[in-house]
């Protein structure tokens, strides 16, 4: 016998998801003040690759791939050039490394017949480079442009909109138009890029740390997980 407390997060049930979202980006810009691409690039072209490359993989395995294969072919033109054998080999440990290898070369081809050796500017360009789907695009477009022209809807950010409760969708593609709807578009990147460090950091797929996440109280999941994470507004209800 004795009290229950019952949570009644009255945050979470007041707010609009537009301004939900706000509070969010908000706390995350405050949370991660310096966060960026952490691939690791100096061209935009390196930058296509490096993200190709990212797909199913860390950005710390990426990032200890590149300064080699960079080396060896730094630009459209010699990667597009490059044995398929060879680049098999330098991306091997990316996981996937026949059809990243594939892509990597068609794709700087394309880029050498078709756009004079640069990476094409537009979503509608960029997508037709094989391997190159809306997440890659993204990155290349706000990272090597300083183009907001969508989300950027990678695993990190697919698991954690949907831990707070911004979308319903599992799928990347719906998922970043629900985001797109929701954040202002001078933000659609400071979101993704926040939330993937957030989401390394804290809200880990397997074991998210409700008990010291900051966005806790933002949070529609944190009460499942971690009942001792809501907010506590309302004291009351005794228990037999
Ligand atoms: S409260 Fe938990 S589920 Fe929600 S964002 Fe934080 S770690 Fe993830």
């Amino acid at each position: 016998m004795g009290a229950k407390v019952v949570r009644v997060n009255t945050n979470r049930k007041s707010k609009s998801k537009k301004q939900q979202a706000h509070c969010i980006l908000v706390r995350l810009k405050r949370l991660y003040p310096d966060a960026t691409c952490s691939l690791t690039y100096s061209t935009p072209v390196q930058l296509l690759v490096a993200t190709i490359l990212s797909a199913q993989c860390t950005d710390e395995r990426v990032n200890k791939v590149t300064p080699l294969l960079f080396r060896q072919f730094p630009d459209a033109e010699s990667l597009g050039n490059a044995p398929i054998e060879e680049l098999e080999t330098l991306v091997r440990s990316t996981g996937f490394y026949r059809n990243k290898a594939k892509n990597i070369k068609a794709a700087t081809q394309m880029i050498v017949r078709d756009f004079d050796g640069k990476v094409p500017r537009t979503m509608e360009q960029l997508l037709r480079l094989p391997g190159v789907a809306r997440k890659t695009a993204n990155v290349v477009m706000a990272h090597a442009f300083g183009i907001n022209a969508g989300v950027t809807v990678d695993t990190h950010v697919n698991r954690l909109s949907q831990r707070l409760g911004l979308t319903k969708h599992e799928d990347a593609v719906r998922i970043e138009r629900d985001l797109m709807k929701l954040l202002p578009q001078a933000d659609w990147e400071n979101w993704s890029i926040r939330l993937i460090y957030h989401g390394r950091a804290v809200c880990k797929a397997r074991n998210p740390a409700c008990e010291q996440c900051q966005l806790a109280d933002l949070c529609p999941t944190a009460p499942k997980i971690s009942p001792q994470n809501a907010n506590i507004d309302v004291i009351s209800s005794a228990v037999r």
